[in-house]
């Protein structure tokens, strides 16, 4: 059988060397801090959301280690254009997929490149790495005051 791990690993890789829409947006309405104590990732989330719920652009900043920094890497590339409701189905999926049983396969209709986290699920310790950003996101769209946090 071939193995998707190896591919996978490239992409995480990848994501970590060269984060997609990594720094401060120039223009942006919610934002948030997020940070996993067990591992010590730092983030910081910027979004420009429109009127109707869309999110137009979204960036993030901050410090960790391969999967904290691939995982929001690759949720911002995913989150452009797509609404609330579609970022909600995302999240839930995203979370579902973390921590559900390995036999188990990943929704890639909703979750697209995001599958390539699904390793995750074997690293229990990981798993507060990769959803780090969408705790952080959770709470910039929610404008929380307080940062958010794994645990
Ligand atoms: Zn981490």
């Amino acid at each position: 059988m071939f193995d998707l791990r190896d591919l996978y690993q490239q992409v995480i890789v990848d994501h970590n060397k060269r984060p997609r829409n990594f720094g401060k947006l120039t223009e942006f309405n919610h934002d948030a801090d997020g940070y996993n104590p067990l591992c010590g990732d730092k983030l910081h989330i910027y979004l420009q959301v429109s009127d109707a719920g869309v999110i137009e652009n979204v960036s993030f900043e901050g410090e960790g280690c391969a999967i904290s920094v691939a995982s929001a890497s690759l949720m911002t590339d995913a989150l452009k254009g797509k609404t609330m409701q579609q970022c909600e189905e995302m999240f839930g999926q995203f979370q579902h997929m973390a921590t559900s049983d390995l036999a188990e396969a990943p929704d890639e209709e909703v979750l697209g490149k995001l599958t390539v986290l699904a390793g995750v699920r074997e690293f229990p310790s990981r798993i507060k790495c990769a959803t780090l950003c969408w705790h952080t996101l959770h709470a910039a769209l929610k404008d929380s005051a307080e940062p958010a946090k794994t645990e």
